[in-house]
């Protein structure tokens, strides 16, 4: 199984990438931003639980997001998977790791998206302006986004790269330029 984390702040074309991979190498993309949206969307519990947090800018609790993708590894059958958002935390790769050995599986590569912080709060307001996310609208949680990826994210670089298997890419160019480099990157790994 090919399994990928893509990796980087918010803003850093984690999702648009994500679509172009799951169509080159045929995966299934596991979002938990998208999995949480669509929580929110059907006004679930867990949804009305995350939502303060995800307008806030804050990191929703490990367990939530851990529970999702286990119930996903457990019920999608793919050639493997696209990770993007998770793992967040140093908690969430170490479960990942232990989810997916529970299918003898383990993460191919990490391949994360190099982004210059002035250009990604220029992305997410842009994005803002079509998305309607409450946390794409606001300059400040932008800011405390990108202050929680540098805080509580970051370290899940080395985490992989513990492991050998960290990737990073200059994540600046168009979609078409930023996408040659991951599926480069990919087919090496
Ligand atoms: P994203 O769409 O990946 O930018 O995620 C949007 C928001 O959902 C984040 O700012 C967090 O509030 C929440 N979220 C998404 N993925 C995770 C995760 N792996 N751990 C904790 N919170 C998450």
């Amino acid at each position: 199984m090919l399994n990928i984390v893509l990796f980087g702040p918010p803003g850093a074309g984690k999702g648009t990438q994500s679509k172009l991979i799951v169509d080159k190498f045929n995966l299934i993309h596991l979002s938990t931003g998208d999995l949480l949206r669509a929580e929110i969307k059907a006004g679930t519990e867990l949804g009305l639980k995350a939502k303060h947090l995800i307008d806030a800018g804050k990191l929703v609790p490990d367990e939530v997001v851990i529970g999702m993708i286990s119930h996903k590894l457990d019920n999608d059958k793919a050639e493997g998977f696209i990770f993007d958002g998770f793992p967040r935390t140093k908690e969430q790769a170490k479960a990942l790791d232990h989810l997916l050995e529970e299918y003898n599986d383990s993460i191919s590569a990490m391949i994360s998206l190099k982004v210059p912080e002035e250009e990604l709060i220029n992305r997410l307001l842009e994005r803002g302006k079509e998305s309607g996310r409450a946390d794409d609208q606001s300059e400040s949680v932008i800011k405390d986004r990108l202050h929680v990826y540098r805080d509580q994210t970051e370290v899940v670089k080395e985490y992989y790269a513990g492991q050998g298997k960290a990737i990073e890419l200059d994540g600046l160019g168009s979609v078409e330029q930023v996408f040659d480099r991951i599926k480069n990157a990919i087919e090496k790994a």
